[in-house]
């Protein structure tokens, strides 16, 4: 029989810290009109199990690829620039880096942003004890004030959609649908 690894608490805690305080990004965009409602700072983070046929940034999809960015410095960008009106999550998917994320999102809301996420998955499995589910992923979706959810499907693209790219993705009020208990469509 083979030895377990003997690792100290210490160790751990600080493997923890360093996950939840850094985000693998493939880059990020510090004003955008055309991410979601107002002028938005657009984070694209790194890495996405999905691969839809046609996807629309494919060079985010390696979980390897990017850059580890602070968390930080993401924020100390963002609360200096009094032109935004929030902030929207990209990818790659997001909720495969569900720390992070929730950390700053609760930065985010703390100076008055909004938070827009766009993910693969759908919603309700995000919200259930299903395989798409986890604390951390229900940690992040609770500081979400809109998601835009659902693979991106070539076969329903469509140029005249707004702030989606395929007819079957789901634009969703998330706080109206926490407090509400179902999912609030709007748009
Ligand atoms: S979820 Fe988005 S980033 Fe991921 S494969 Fe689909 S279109 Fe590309």
């Amino acid at each position: 029989m083979g030895s377990s690894p003997v690792v100290s608490t210490s160790k751990w805690l600080l493997v923890e810290f360093r996950f939840v305080e850094q985000l693998r990004l493939a880059g990020f965009v510090e004003e955008s009109i055309v991410d979601g409602p107002g002028v938005r700072f657009v984070i694209f983070v790194q890495g996405c199990p999905h691969r839809c046929v046609g996807c629309h940034n494919p060079r985010t999809l390696d979980f390897n690829g990017g850059k580890l960015v602070s968390v930080d410095y993401l924020f100390d960008l963002i609360s200096k620039n009094p032109l935004l009106d929030g902030v929207t999550f990209s990818g790659g998917e997001p909720f495969w880096q569900s720390a992070p994320c929730c950390c700053l999102t609760k930065k985010i809301h703390r100076i008055g942003l909004s938070v827009m996420v766009y993910t693969g998955y759908i919603f309700e499995d995000l919200l259930t004890d299903g395989k798409d589910s986890s604390p951390e992923r229900l940690g992040f979706i609770k500081n979400v004030d809109i998601l835009v959810d659902g693979p991106f499907k070539i076969r329903e693209k469509s140029l005249d959609l707004k702030f989606k790219g395929s007819r079957n993705q789901r634009i969703i009020d998330v706080r109206r649908s926490l407090d509400k208990r179902e999912t609030i469509v709007v748009g």
